[in-house]
């Protein structure tokens, strides 16, 4: 009789212990659903906009030869055309490159200097769009 108790309790357990399993994988799955992003970590941002002083000329073209656009282009050292998402700012495109703009930071065009240099620099979360 001991024996049958022990192999329902084994039983139990194997199966709680799967369905425990299933719950945690759909979780996983809801989540990943919810943010199809990639987090990349924490980044400095720093804005700049077309400006002599930002730029060292005033035009609007970026290193990608796109035209920067406030509330989408940010300059970094990624690939051209990523998608990203920064905390508390939203989501802009990498357009452009800076010489001072590598590892973990970012460059984020604005149109008024002044707005540039309101926002100064910033320690932010980034996703990147899968
Ligand atoms: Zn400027």
């Amino acid at each position: 009789m001991k024996k049958i108790i022990v192999l329902i309790v084994l039983m139990f357990l194997c199966f709680s212990g799967n369905a425990a399993e299933t719950v945690l994988t759909e979780q996983n799955r809801a989540k990943r659903a919810e943010q199809p992003y990639k987090y990349l970590g924490e980044y400095t941002i720093f804005a700049y906009c077309p400006c002599v002083a930002c730029c060292g000329k005033s035009d609007h073209f970026t290193a990608s030869g796109k035209m920067a656009v406030e509330g989408v282009t940010v300059a970094c050292d990624m690939e051209f055309g990523t998608e990203l998402t920064i905390e508390g700012v939203g989501e802009r495109i990498v357009q452009d490159r800076g010489g001072a703009i590598y590892g973990k930071c970012i460059d984020m065009f604005m149109e008024s200097h002044k707005e540039a240099l309101k926002f100064g620099v910033r320690k932010v979360k980034v996703w990147e769009k899968e």
